[in-house]
Order: structure tokens, then C-alpha cells, then sequence
């Protein structure tokens, strides 16, 4: 999702490059924690942006670079695929359990107060028939639709683990927007914190006895609406990326992504809903 993206500044540099210092460390700096040669890197997924190449790499090759944000597209492995579909899942779950207005939702998960092991139980075994059935059947079923309605060619593993892709700035925008209220709930101790850093009875600038007040409630549903649309244009901007290079026309291209694109907009606009209401 970065819009920063970690490369190597010379490819030709790279490949005359044997000790591979990124990877497995120099004098100058640790190996890579992440097993990464980056003369080899070609997209984001793999980094954790630790910087630590910048420093291993003698020969000064590693750079930060600007890039659109959320530019990946597809995913590589049904491991990564599935792993983008559980992240947009528990997006939603958590948000209807956390943020929901059914209170009767969240004593399936209240183990502390009332020992509800046996809900958990529904509850757990729920979350992962979502995560690792429904909603991948659904992905399957859509992608294939796209297919036959366009009559493309492709491998259908090939299809489920492109289209999986586009869910991925979905899911993190769904998440976004869950963590909103929990921030904002807690900007009050951030004032007060900023009268007395170390809660030594300083008052600095008169905010550190402000009583505690919810910051801008009613901000907060058109901001988690604005990161929710935000998500689902970059989720149909990939889904357009997606199959963009591949050798087949406009027209073939719209049908081949409306399902996968209807489901975005559906997914987005309910949770808009949820999210306003
Ligand atoms: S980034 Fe540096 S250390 Fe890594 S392969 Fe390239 S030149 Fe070698
Ligand atoms: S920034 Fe960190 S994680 Fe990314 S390639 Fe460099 S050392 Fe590895």
C-alpha cells in the first residue's frame, strides 16, 4: 500500500554485485530481516521499509522512492491471497462487532465478563468459515463470471489470485475506518498531554485538566466515508490495472471486471451505511 517504495538505485550495479550486502549484511549495517536482495525487488510486499539496506549496501545502491500509493496488483500465492481476503473480512466483522449497535453481537466475544466460551466458539468458527470459505467463494464465483460474460482466457487459479488483489486497499481502507472513532476517543489525553508530558502537575498551556470530550464525533463518519470511497476507487483502479497489460479490448475488459467491481462498490457502499448510521 506505501507510496514509498525501497529500490535499488542501479540494476547494473546490482548484478556485478556478488556479496549481496543487503541481503546477508556488511560492516556498515545487519542483513536484510527480511531475506531480501534488493537488486532482485520489484514491488513492495516483501519490505518492511526498515532501511537497513541503505545502510549494509557498500556500495551506496538503495534509495527511497515516491509511487502511487496502493500500486501492487494481484497477489502471488493462494497464502497471499487468502491472507487479503482474512484482512478485508475482520475488517468488516470487527467493525460490526466493535462498532455496531447490537450489543447482543458482542457477548459472543465478552469472555472476560461473562465467560461465553460457547459463543466464542460460534464466533470463532463464523470468522473463519467467512474468512476461509465464503467470502473466497464469492471472489471465486465472480472472477469466473467476469470470465465467461467476457470471454477471456485464463487459468482460474490465475484469475482468483488477480482478482483477490483488488481487495487489498479495500480491506485497508475498512480498517482505517474502524480505527477512527477508537483514535478520536482518545485525542482528550493527547491534549492533556501536551500541558504536562509527564503527569507532574505542569499546565503548560491550560489543556491539562480539559475534561475528557469525544474529538469532532461529528467529523468522523464523513472522514470513515471519504477513507471507505478512498479504498474502493484504488481497489477499481487496480481491478482496471489488473488485467490492463494483457492482450484484450475495452469492451472485454469492462465485463471481464463488473462483478468484482459491482462487489467492491456493494461491499463499500454498505459499509458506508454502517459506518454513517
Ligand atoms: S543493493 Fe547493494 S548490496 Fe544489494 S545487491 Fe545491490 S549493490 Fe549489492
Ligand atoms: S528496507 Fe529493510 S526490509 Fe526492506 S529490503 Fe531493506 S533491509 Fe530489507
Amino acid at each position: 500500500m506505501s507510496p514509498v517504495a525501497l529500490r535499488s538505485k542501479s540494476k547494473k550495479v546490482c548484478n556485478e554485485c556478488k556479496p549481496h550486502y543487503c541481503q546477508k549484511g556488511s560492516q556498515k549495517g545487519w542483513a536484510c530481516p527480511y531475506g531480501i536482495n534488493v537488486g532482485e525487488m520489484n514491488e513492495n510486499t516483501d519490505c518492511g521499509l526498515c532501511l537497513e539496506c541503505t545502510r549494509s549496501c557498500l556500495y551506496n545502491n538503495v534509495s527511497v522512492y515516491s509511487r502511487p500509493i496502493a500500486s501492487e496488483v494481484g497477489t502471488r500465492s493462494l497464502s497471499e491471497a487468502f491472507l487479503t481476503i482474512a484482512v478485508f473480512t475482520l475488517a468488516i466483522v470487527y467493525s460490526v462487532l466493535y462498532e455496531g449497535h447490537w450489543p447482543l453481537v458482542r457477548d459472543f466475544v465478552n469472555i472476560l465478563d461473562k465467560g461465553n466460551w460457547g459463543l466464542f466458539g460460534i464466533y470463532t468458527l463464523t470468522l473463519f468459515v467467512l474468512s476461509l470459505v465464503v467470502f473466497p467463494g464469492i471472489i471465486y464465483l465472480l472472477s469466473y463470471a467476469g470470465l465467461k460474460f467476457s470471454g477471456a482466457t485464463s487459468g482460474r487459479k490465475e484469475l482468483f489470485l488477480r482478482s483477490t488483489g483488488v481487495l487489498l486497499p479495500v480491506g485497508m481502507a475498512l480498517w482505517i475506518a474502524f480505527v477512527i472513532p477508537m483514535l478520536f476517543v482518545n485525542v482528550t489525553f493527547i491534549i492533556q498531554s501536551l500541558s504536562d508530558p509527564f503527569g507532574w502537575g505542569w499546565d503548560f498551556f491550560g489543556t491539562s485538566n480539559i475534561p475528557w470530550h469525544q474529538f469532532l464525533p461529528r467529523l468522523t463518519p464523513w472522514l470513515q466515508s471519504g477513507i471507505v470511497l478512498s479504498g474502493a476507487y484504488l481497489g477499481l483502479r487496480n481491478l482496471s490495472n489488473t488485467w490492463r497489460h494483457e492482450d484484450i479490448k475495452e469492451k472485454q475488459l469492462f465485463l471481464l471486471a463488473l462483478p468484482m467491481g459491482l462487489f467492491i462498490l456493494t461491499a463499500s457502499v454498505v459499509m458506508i451505511f454502517f459506518f454513517t448510521n
